[in-house]
């Protein structure tokens, strides 16, 4: 049984084979896509990023998290540099597990706009936007499950912070 910092690389590795970031970022653009044709906005106000007193969390798989790591920052020590895609530079976070939100609010806003996960994206506050979104995401999560089934890769779902720990206790 693979140890939690071989899970972490496998997912690390598998997220930087060919085509499994194009698709990863495909799925990303789709939802944006989507979301420009849904009439819904979100208006930035920062609060759902503030999860505990907006009182909700963000979950994903262990290869989102990955992904996002090699996006953003790179496994330590490996020189990958700390830009996202599109995205002002940015330090790696420090995840405080008693931080009120994502450790990628800055000023209100998020750092990694370019690069924010799924998650992210397919939420919002906007009243009505609910069925839409549950509906969003329950396509998403065939995808991505498609994806591990494909690549032969352990399929794990986890709370964003824990997930971001997860992957720094490994290096990433
Ligand atoms: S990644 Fe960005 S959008 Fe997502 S919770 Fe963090 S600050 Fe908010």
């Amino acid at each position: 049984m693979a140890t939690d910092g071989e899970l972490w690389r496998v997912w690390y590795d598998a997220a930087q084979r060919s085509g499994v970031a194009e698709r990863l970022r495909g799925l990303l653009d789709e939802i944006d896509a989507q979301v420009d044709k849904s009439g819904f906005a979100c208006q930035q106000s920062g609060r759902c990023c503030k999860f505990e007193s907006f009182g909700h969390r963000l979950y994903m798989t262990g290869l989102e998290v990955a992904w996002f790591r090699s996006l953003v920052g790179g496994p330590k020590g490996s020189g990958a540099g700390v830009s996202g895609s599109d995205d002002k530079t940015i330090g790696l976070p420090v995840i405080d597990p008693k931080g009120d939100g994502c450790p990628y609010q800055v000023d209100g806003g998020c750092g990694v706009h370019g690069d924010r996960p799924f998650a992210c994206r397919v939420f919002f506050c906007q009243e009505g936007s609910e069925d839409w979104q549950v509906q969003r995401y329950e396509m998403f999560q065939a995808e991505i499950k498609r994806l591990h089934e494909e690549l032969g890769l352990p399929y794990r779902y986890m709370e964003w912070r824990a997930g971001l720990a997860g992957a720094a206790g490994a290096g990433l």
